[in-house]
């Protein structure tokens, strides 16, 4: 595997308040992965997405892109980066089609309309390529950003919080789109609160906290690594409480009386599951449906920040 981003100790203080918000970072992305940053608000997600691109000076440790150095070869590091940032800023009295062109433009890049085109219709902005921005949804803010962070076919795409403010329909087809990009050979990363969108989205999983990359591990590893699996079983007959002799299994009697649940680790060999249905014959208690829950993203990461 080819690595497109390779960050090597990584520190970031701020100067004005010397507030340390990247500790030793160390960091590789591969060429067309899709890598999603995860961590809680002021974790320095932003910061350290900023500073890949050039936007924050770094205080000790190497960036490279595509292997050139974003202090020493900054020209050529920066050609291959489009960044999709949190805000929205947008000039208003431009046309879609305008903005996306002169962007393309600042990076010295000869114009061609016929890429233009074909990302303003892969972001279904072609109907409003002669709009005035300030004519735009929010939605569709959003997507002429997606379309100028493209404009100079990067190789590495930033996506900071792509779904903050996005109605569920547009995020839905924004995760087509990063899919899309991605088979077309761009790498990808983005930052986010919604543990749902790196679960579906990211081959890999970054967790940041506090400044520091706490976890760092392949998004469906980590959810056989760390994922319990809840087998929840209904009743046939209402159940008083749970009988004494089931007690060594992690059983939780629900208040209607006729559901119990069982927290298993999906790791085990022996994850108890046939053993406590044979106890819970042997003490009369007869079930009669039965599914399972894997745990979710969210409840890993949650305990994970607290651990
Ligand atoms: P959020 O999810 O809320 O966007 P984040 O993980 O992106 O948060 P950052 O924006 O990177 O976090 O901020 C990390 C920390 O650095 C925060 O405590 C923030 O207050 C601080 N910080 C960010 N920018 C500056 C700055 N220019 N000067 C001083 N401190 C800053």
């Amino acid at each position: 595997m080819t690595a497109m981003i390779q960050i090597q100790n990584l520190n970031k203080i701020y100067k004005r308040n010397q507030f340390k918000a990247l500790e030793n970072i160390n960091l590789e992305i591969n060429q067309g992965e899709i890598f999603a940053l995860l961590g809680p608000n002021g974790a320095g997600k932003t910061t350290l997405i900023s500073t890949i691109c050039g936007l924050v000076n770094p205080s000790s440790g190497t960036i490279k892109i595509g292997n050139f150095d974003i202090i020493h070869e900054y020209r050529q590091a920066r050609q291959l980066v489009g960044l999709v940032p949190q805000e929205l800023t947008t000039d208003a009295f431009e046309t879609v089609w305008n903005t996306v062109s002169f962007t393309r433009g600042l990076f010295g890049h000869r114009k061609n309309p016929e890429y233009i085109e074909h990302v303003l219709k892969s972001l279904s902005l072609w109907e409003k390529k002669d709009s005035k921005l300030m004519t735009l949804s929010g939605g569709m803010k959003r997507r002429v950003m997606i379309a100028k962070a493209l404009s100079h076919e990067p190789k590495v795409l930033f996506l900071d919080e792509p779904s903050a403010g996005v109605d569920v329909e547009l995020r839905k087809s924004m995760w087509q789109l990063v899919h899309q990009l991605r088979k077309s050979g761009v790498t990808i990363i983005l930052t986010t609160h919604y543990i749902e969108e790196a679960e579906e989205m990211a081959d890999r999983v970054g967790v940041i906290n506090k400044g520091k990359i706490i976890l760092i591990e392949d998004t469906k590893i980590l959810m056989k690594k760390l994922g319990k699996k809840e087998l929840i079983i209904e009743l046939q007959d209402e159940l008083k409480f749970v009988p004494q002799g089931l007690a060594i299994f992690d059983l939780q009697l629900l208040s209607n009386g006729k559901t119990l649940k069982y927290l298993y680790d999906t790791q085990k060999t022996n994850n108890g599951v046939s053993d406590l249905f044979d106890q819970l014959k042997e003490h009369g208690i007869r079930t009669k449906d039965l599914s399972t829950k894997q745990s979710s993203l969210e409840e890993i990461f949650v305990k994970l920040i607290h651990q």
